[in-house]
């Protein structure tokens, strides 16, 4: 199996003449080519979290994700490559590991699947429960849903290193948010960050502030933080894993004038987000960054499913 490659994330500028009216520089940061089954992101979120695991000897790895995780794949894809024993608990006791793409390539890659009713995934972060599953799971390294946590935040804080000094703004989708954290931490005062939610009714500070207290950022450092981020709350196209015939059009689109592709689970909501966004406020002589979180490995199942190829 390949091994995943940040060397490959590139910044690609993206040409398009209503941005050129508006004297944009738009870039695509493409982390959706790091690697093919641990998907962008994911590989951040991963990275100090298997150096963590493998430091510690740790012989097991658990974590928790949905049916069609894109976080469950990487991980399982990662410990492969680090030689760590995966353990999966999946979202759904219908379901089995033979249920979807997702789940069959989990197991081909080693990774030891359990399916919880959707009461029982509720105790994820219950601690008492997960002392229990490291009675009954010895010497497990406990990463939690979709990499939310401090390890997860440094690694996407790293990204921004990457990228120009100056930049006006950031356009990113958010899940557990953790991605959009690091990316605020790693920016400069200038930079203005727009995150995208994907499911409906999202509180975006509300989780985020969980989110960085838990990792030790006070209170003063996230209001200034939060001072120059954008909450772009109406594209959740219906809520998580949802979407329209309009949003399926416009990642065709996408495709053909820019070759990019997106997903319509997180990227294709954040990408049409930003194409509005920029309009409506009349936004003009900036430079923007699109963080392609990557996704691409789940568009099989909604191509089979809409009876569509969305990149031709
Ligand atoms: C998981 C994922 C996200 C969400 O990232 P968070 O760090 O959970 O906010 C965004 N885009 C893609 C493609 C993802 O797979």
């Amino acid at each position: 199996m390949q091994l995943p490659d940040i060397n490959r994330s590139v910044l690609r500028p993206l040409h398009k003449e209503e941005w050129e009216e508006r004297k944009l520089e738009v870039f695509v940061k493409q982390d959706d080519r790091i690697h093919s089954d641990i998907s962008g992101n994911k590989w951040r979120k991963l990275v100090y979290n298997m150096e963590k695991a493998q430091l510690q000897k740790n012989e097991n790895l658990i974590t928790f994700g949905g049916a069609f995780s894109n976080h469950l794949l990487a991980t399982a894809a990662a410990c492969r490559l680090y030689g760590i024993h995966s353990i999966g608990f999946v979202r759904g006791d219908e379901l089995s590991a033979d249920s979807n793409e997702t789940l069959r390539k989990c197991t081909q890659l080693g990774m030891e699947l359990h399916f919880l009713s959707r009461s029982e995934y509720l105790l994820k972060t219950d601690e008492l429960w997960l002392k229990e599953l490291h009675v009954d799971f010895p010497n497990s390294y406990l990463v939690p849903e979709g990499g939310a946590n401090y390890l997860g935040i440094a690694g996407c804080q790293d990204m921004i290193r990457e990228l120009p000094e100056h930049i006006d703004r950031i356009f990113v989708a958010q899940g557990t948010t953790t991605t959009s954290c690091g990316i605020l931490l790693g920016t400069s005062e200038k930079t203005k960050v727009h995150v995208v939610p994907v499911l409906k009714g999202f509180h975006a500070e509300d989780e985020m502030r969980k989110l960085f207290t838990l990792s030790g950022i006070d209170d003063e450092l996230q209001d200034d933080l939060f001072q120059r981020m954008i909450v772009e709350n109406s594209y959740d196209f219906g809520g998580y894993g949802k979407y329209t015939p309009a949003l399926l059009q416009f990642i065709q689109t996408v495709y053909q004038k820019l070759h990019l592709k997106l997903d319509p689970i997180y990227t294709g909501k954040a990408f049409f987000a930003m194409e509005e966004v920029i309009r409506k406020m009349n936004i003009q002589n900036e430079r923007i960054i699109f963080i392609h979180t990557g996704g691409l490995q789940g568009i099989a199942g909604v191509e089979r499913k809409e009876k569509i190829r969305f990149f031709e």
